[in-house]
């Protein structure tokens, strides 16, 4: 990874930023700069890094938004039900248009044609929520385009996410349409207080989930949530995240197949949140 350097704009200071990486085009040679976000801290920072630090045009970006639950006629399940608003609020914020994608079945009914849950070797939920929905949207821009897709994964999340290139070709470029597709993660180097101080120092309010004790925003049923996660949502004192988690539960009996595993058993969620497994003796899937 290059040298980062350290730069302040408005006052706000945009932390270890990456230099331009080989094998991406200079910005200005982009017609579109497509910013993933979930509504969380890393999607702020982000929207921050390429606005202040990169000084992409506001006119060239479309905040990308991933609806896991479907259609926006579909009730929210496995989002959080404030998350449109966040995200209507970042957009307003930043005067930025915001785009919502999603897959046509949202993954409650993916699950329930799968009988199973997602877990790390399957796992459906970004496939079909994330990976398929943005190539068909980028693809529908044709050919005789420039896109730079912009994600916010760190580094010191996992240890897969250690491996990821800071900028690699997307899937959707097609060298026989002249349309090239660059997939950059200008945070990827950056810790998690990095971040929070970045994204605090802008005045950009946070989703609401952090204030309920959450370190992430993205599903409220994340496959990847651990036990302590899963017991904070499931002890929730809003009726509606109430319904969704016995929605949740039903659905695990509906299927025959629990959301989680312990020690390469199944083990439904009644039991997963209630009974006192340490951390460490739990084999996560995922
Ligand atoms: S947040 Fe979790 S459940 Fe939701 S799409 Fe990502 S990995 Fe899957």
């Amino acid at each position: 990874m290059s040298i980062a350097y350290s730069k302040v704009v408005n006052n706000i200071n945009i932390p270890r930023m990456l230099p331009i990486p080989e094998g991406m085009l200079p910005l200005a040679s982009y017609d579109y700069v497509d910013i993933c976000i979930s509504g969380g801290r890393d999607s702020t920072a982000i929207i921050l890094m390429m606005i202040y630090g990169y000084e992409v045009p506001r006119e060239k970006i479309r905040l990308v938004h991933f609806r896991i639950d479907g259609p926006e006629e579909n009730p929210v399940f496995f989002d959080w039900k404030e998350t449109a608003d966040h995200i209507a609020y970042i957009a307003d914020f930043f005067d930025l248009r915001v785009e919502t994608i999603w897959d046509e079945l949202g993954l409650g009914t993916r699950i329930e044609q799968r009988g199973m849950f997602p877990d790390a070797k399957n796992r459906f939920c970004t496939s079909y929520g994330k990976r398929d929905c943005y190539g068909k949207y980028v693809r529908k821009r044709g050919s005789n385009v420039n896109v730079l897709v912009v994600s916010g994964e760190r580094a010191e999340e996992s240890s897969k996410r250690k491996t990821l290139p800071v900028c690699e070709a997307h899937f959707a470029t097609a060298p026989t349409l002249h349309r090239r597709v660059d997939w950059f993660r200008p945070i990827l180097h950056l810790t998690k207080s990095e971040v929070k101080d970045f994204c605090t120092e802008s005045g950009v309010k946070e989703h609401p989930c952090y204030a309920k004790g959450f370190t992430r925003a993205s599903c409220k049923f994340c496959i990847l949530s651990s036990r302590d996660e899963m017991k904070l949502v499931s002890r929730l004192p809003d009726p509606d995240v109430e319904e969704d988690f016995k929605r949740l539960k039903a659905l695990e009996i509906q299927i025959g197949h629990s959301m989680r595993f312990v020690k390469g058993q199944k083990m439904f969620l009644c039991d997963f949140v209630e009974e006192g497994i340490e951390e460490e003796e739990m084999i996560q899937l995922c």
